[in-house]
């Protein structure tokens, strides 16, 4: 039996309904075999048990694991791999032409960079690579994060119409010069997977890693977005997660021509389209969520669902500002992810509950902000809802899994901090990955110092390196410029269909 006892300056941790903190002076964690088994006053912990190590002390600040609760394991970013912020749909078709990579070492790689922000559990959306390797591929990306020792909730996305725009497939190609409508044709053919090869890709995935010996792999459902996927490939989904008691991981209104889309199509939002075929619940969470109206704001909050927000994203791929605090009125649960696109191109979750909580402050005196606290759970316990984990992480009270991290206070404090200070205003304000001493999964202590365990962080990076400055495959230059032959067509498209928009949840400034 391995325990430890944890000691911080502060311990911080969401309570209640999320609306609320515990913050505890000279507290401890006493976890385990990675159970935490009790929390309280360090002085009396100490005096209560005996534990085999014993970590910390009044330089730190205790927090729960930050869980990331939307990502797509791109570590070398979309920007270092030559696709520069733009409007997100030119940006996915920008994406076409990328050059592929080692999915273990660039999962190792990202693994390593979301722990060093405190990052202990990750919702990973495996994008839809070809059908004929994407078991390997996921097989590489979970061998990963369990070498890295992270919490995964897995799920891979599927794409099955309007795969170009949005909006018919054959349709669309149909109004392309001949040679380009078949190399896009070829193109999308190496991704090609019926309904039927999603849901036995999934029952295969389920059986290896959702009870895998480590405890820390769930696997979920993705339909990728609601235009992208058939009505009977999301009713399929739904009736999948509940055969499998899992939940269903999916990117809805991220921009505002996903919103018109479903204007166009159902003459209703995408949210009540949704609710009209029966298929939102608890088990569903929906990262991005930016053009909701109040309509769909209700329906999400009465259905219990989850929304996963990504500020650093919507912002970089020119989607706007979700409206947390409409959500946050309404008891919606509101969970937090990088997206892997984080506003400083790294998976600093830290960095990115600092840009939320700034993000969501409406102006005025007695207009909505999000508080600290309401952050903080966010990050963790909210984030815990849809990964299959919820009630095992993302606080810190006895009878949940012992991730954690410990913040080192010293730079925080100097040269001088006021002894009243919120510590949690402290942390949330001032914290940086340099601060973050030693991340905790299980009771064992993963990351301490910079310095990963398992994991020389230099070698993977020499590795990488290596591997990304070969020249570039014939067939991918040739994705390239086939993309950017395309990119007029798909401007254009857009172009022709600007959304209506209409009365915005936050006025930020006035043109008169
Ligand atoms: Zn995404």
């Amino acid at each position: 039996m391995a325990s430890s006892l944890i000691r911080g300056k502060h311990l911080l941790s969401p309570a209640g309904s999320g609306d609320a903190a515990t913050v505890l002076y000279d507290a401890a964690v006493y976890q385990e075999d990675g159970v935490i088994k009790d929390v309280g006053p360090y002085q009396s912990l100490r005096a209560q048990y005996q534990p085999d190590a014993e970590l910390g002390g009044l330089d730190y600040a205790i927090i729960p694991g930050l869980v990331n609760a939307h990502h797509h394991g791109r570590g070398v970013t979309t920007l270092q791999m030559g696709s520069c912020d733009d409007c997100l749909e030119l940006w996915i078709l920008a994406g076409w032409g990328r050059r592929p990579y080692d999915h273990y070492l660039m999962t190792l790689y990202t693994a390593l960079n979301m722990m060093a922000s405190g990052t202990t559990t990750v919702m990973y959306n495996h994008p839809q690579t070809a059908a004929a390797t994407l078991k390997e591929d996921v097989d590489a990306v979970l061998r990963g994060f369990l070498d890295a020792g992270m919490r995964v909730a897995f799920s891979s996305y599927l794409r099955n119409q309007n795969r170009v725009v949005y909006g018919d497939d054959r349709e669309f190609l149909s109004g392309l010069p001949a040679d380009l409508a078949d190399d896009v044709r070829r193109y999308l053919s190496v991704a090609d997977m019926t309904d039927d090869d999603y849901f036995a890709f999934f029952d295969e995935t389920h059986r290896q890693y959702h009870n895998h010996q480590s405890g820390k792999v769930r696997a979920l459902l993705s339909p990728a977005n609601v235009q992208w996927n058939s009505d009977e490939f999301l009713l399929r989904a739904k009736e999948h997660a509940a055969r499998y008691q899992t939940g269903i991981h999916m990117h809805l209104v991220e921009s505002a021509y996903q919103k018109d889309y479903g204007m166009r199509t159902w003459g209703k939002t995408p949210v009540a389209h949704l609710q009209e075929l029966e298929f939102l619940g608890p088990e569903l969470s929906f990262a991005h969520a930016v053009w909701l109206t109040d309509g769909d704001i209700e329906l999400l909050s009465d259905a219990g669902a989850t929304v996963c927000h990504n500020a650093s994203s919507n912002l970089r791929l020119k989607n706007g500002i979700a409206p947390v605090n409409p959500m946050l009125a309404r008891g919606v649960n509101v969970a937090m992810g990088t997206d892997s696109t984080a506003i400083n191109d790294d998976d600093d979750l830290l960095q990115e509950m600092r840009l939320v909580s700034k993000l969501h402050r409406q102006p005025g005196i007695d207009a909505p902000a999000v508080t600290a606290a309401q952050v903080l759970a966010m990050a963790t316990v909210n984030a815990a809802v849809p990964t299959g984990f919820a009630g095992d992480i993302g606080a810190l009270e006895p009878g949940r899994r012992a991730d954690l991290a410990l913040i080192r206070l010293d730079r925080l404090e100097d040269p001088y901090l006021e002894p009243d200070t919120p510590p949690l205003e402290v942390v949330l304000g001032r914290a940086k990955t340099q601060d973050v001493a030693a991340v905790i999964v299980d009771g064992e202590v993963l990351l301490q110092d910079g310095a990963h365990r398992r994991v020389n962080k230099d070698d993977v990076r020499r590795e990488l390196r290596e591997q990304l400055s070969r020249p570039l495959e014939p067939e991918t230059l040739a994705t390239r410029r086939m993309a950017g032959r395309l990119t007029p067509y798909v401007e254009q498209f857009y172009r022709s269909r600007t959304p209506a928009v209409g009365t915005p949840h936050y006025v930020f400034n006035s043109r008169t």
